[in-house]
């Protein structure tokens, strides 16, 4: 382990494994088939890079992601790991030659997608090299109950019995039941497997749930804030991904929008924009993400409720990946329930399975109405107990939110609803509250009743949000699918006959406690220069975290560039000097003294 811990050191810049990291890396070392369970940005991938430096033979790691090859590999190779992938990307030429390539024991790890083993040119080149180990990533999509199952994974383990001398077997996962995991072991054959599992929580995400406010305006409010930070913000359907990254293009917002109704090409140069950096935000539908490993995505928002806990945390857990703090809004409406339930009553044909997705949707809708810690809320939902009584991280436990009376507000809402025999929906009640002069309202001659434009001090997407609040809390509720009425619940009739008083809970984001430095800006341009230049993504060439420790402890040599957290040789070599020449000059600008730095070492 000495060895694997220089190494560490050496091509990532790390000094300190993660949990789960050094047991896997041990148990592979000491040649025994394993598989770990570790959240998205845990850090599995350096499970098996490690152990496949100290191996005498090659390690084959299989993976479901064509898109994500190149970039691990990319990766390796910026820390001075020989690595290379065999896929449908490249031409037979190009193949070929990397096949040639491999024979001749240039390359530590080969990356390739399930459906080659079965090639026949593939398979005979495997019976001519030496194999230490096989690694399968995303090992859940061998099970038929796990949600991201693949046919292929099923031809890895007789593919691997028909080896002349078996391989060590990694398994890898980040969302395994407890019937996904039997299932991982049993179908993939493993051999006396040592199970890490370092459970669910991802510590750094502060989980936030937002009730009762007009959506645009909460992304509205939170990126503007947020200007100088990386995000994804997601959306249920292909219009609300076109009407808020039409939002956000005229606030002037460096922003591009990833569907399926878009081309190939579109798709292909909005995620490559966001990987290289050039725009900061990507509204997309949930077909974004898959193979997206950008590691300094500081947040993500659901503009909708997404229909289960496991395509939640996977979608929400792209933030953070380099372990800064990050943040993972979920703006709920009740109306959001409704889209989904059609969604699955469209798309679905057996029942069974139906209520399966309704049940698992509930869960969702749960977690927006719970008060109990969100993150509990989760890690519960996953099967684990958390320990502590309050995370502190989260919007149910960092209640700093506003009580306020609305109890006048309330009550002329639940009268005008009630004036219009609860037949119509929130637009049309907000309408009437408005005083609203538009012809539906008129035909209905609705300017005749009492209510009308009793709130008319408040913009109609206002009564909208409050009323979309007294329905999270039970005051109100829709029905019907497709055009859902408003109706009164028993608590709304108690608050007409001023038996009960209604307060709301106003939820503030977290607001951005510092502004980046003036130096983690100019090395962060600096990356972009060289990214360019290289033709490598920035966050490949060194994380975010990495430059805001440069710009705090100002390292001025090869020595003290090394002790910076994410700095390994290779990359000091390759671009040391430069960052170096950067701190000096702006140091030099500053009239700063070396000797007013911060000590890393304190
Ligand atoms: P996973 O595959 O589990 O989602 P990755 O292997 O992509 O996660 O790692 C996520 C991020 O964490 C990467 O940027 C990686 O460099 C970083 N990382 C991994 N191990 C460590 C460590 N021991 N210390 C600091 N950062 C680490």
């Amino acid at each position: 382990m000495d060895r694997v811990k220089k190494l560490l050191k050496k091509h990532y810049g790390y000094s300190e494994f993660r949990k789960g990291q050094e047991e896997t890396i041990e148990s592979l070392i000491n040649e025994r088939d394993t598989l770990a369970i570790m959240p998205t940005g845990a850090g599995k991938s350096l499970c098996y890079q490690l152990p496949a430096m100290i191996y005498d033979g090659i390690t084959i790691v299989i993976s479901p992601l064509i898109s994500l090859m190149k970039d691990q590999v990319d990766a390796l190779n910026e820390a001075g790991i020989n690595a290379t992938y065999i896929n449908s990307t490249l031409s037979y030429d190009e193949i070929d030659e990397r096949l040639y390539m491999l024979q001749s024991g240039e390359y530590k790890l080969l990356y390739i997608a399930p459906e080659r083993l079965v090639a026949p040119d593939f398979r005979q080149m495997m019976s001519h090299i030496n194999i230490s180990m096989i690694a399968i990533d995303e090992a859940h999509c061998v099970s038929q109950w796990g949600h991201d199952f693949r046919p292929s994974y099923a031809s890895i383990a007789p593919l691997i019995a028909e080896m002349d001398k078996r391989p060590i077997v990694a398994a890898f996962t980040a969302t395994a039941t407890e019937s996904v995991k039997l299932d991982i072991l049993k179908l993939l054959n493993l051999n006396d497997p040592k199970v890490v599992i370092t459970g669910f929580d991802r510590e750094n995400l502060y989980l936030s749930v937002v009730k009762g406010r007009n959506k645009k305006d909460v992304i509205l409010d939170y990126v503007s804030s947020h200007r100088e930070d990386v995000g994804i913000i997601y959306c249920a359907t292909r219009k609300e991904v076109d009407a808020t990254y039409d939002l956000l293009m005229k606030k002037g917002y460096d922003v591009g929008r990833y569907h399926a109704g878009l081309t190939d090409e579109e798709r292909k140069e909005t995620q490559e924009a966001f990987i290289y950096d050039d725009i900061k935000i990507i509204v997309a539908t949930n077909a974004f993400g898959m193979g997206i490993d950008k590691s300094n995505v500081r947040y993500v928002i659901h503009h909708n409720l997404p229909q289960n806990m496991e395509a939640y945390y996977q979608e929400a857990g792209r933030a953070g990946r380099d372990g800064e703090p990050s943040e993972c809004i979920l703006i709920f409406s009740p109306q959001d329930i409704m889209i989904q339930k059609f969604i699955i009553e469209q798309s679905i044909a057996s029942q069974d399975r139906q209520n399966i997705l309704y049940e698992k949707l509930q869960t969702m809708a749960d977690y927006c109405h719970t008060s109990k810690c969100l993150r509990e809320y989760i890690l519960n939902y996953f099967g684990e107990e958390y320990e502590d009584e309050t995370c502190d991280y989260c919007s149910n436990c960092k209640d700093d939110s506003e009580l306020t009376d609305m109890t006048l507000e309330a009550q002329k809402i639940f009268s005008c609803i009630y004036r219009m025999d609860q037949r119509f929906g929130t637009t049309m009640v907000a309408d009437v509250l408005k005083g609203s002069k538009n012809q539906k309202v008129l035909s209905q001659n609705f300017q005749e009743l009492s209510t009308y434009g009793i709130m008319e001090e408040y913009a109609a997407k206002e009564i909208k949000a409050m009323m979309n609040g007294l329905i999270a809390d039970e005051y109100l509720e829709l029905e019907g699918n497709q055009y859902p009425v408003v109706r009164l619940k028993p608590r709304a009739i108690a608050v007409l006959k001023g038996k009960e008083t209604v307060m709301r809970k106003m939820h503030k984001l977290a607001p951005k406690s510092e502004k980046d430095s003036e130096l983690f800006t100019i090395l962060k341009d600096l990356r972009k220069e060289i990214s360019q230049r290289e033709k490598v993504p920035p966050y490949i060439i060194f994380a975010d975290s990495t430059l805001s420790d440069m710009s705090t402890y100002m390292p001025l040599n090869d020595r003290e560039l090394i002790d910076i957290k994410g700095v390994g040789e290779s990359k000091v070599k390759k671009y040391g000097a430069e960052f170096i020449k950067a701190i000096e000059s702006y140091m030099k600008a500053k009239d700063i003294d070396p000797e007013s730095r911060p000590n890393i070492h304190n």
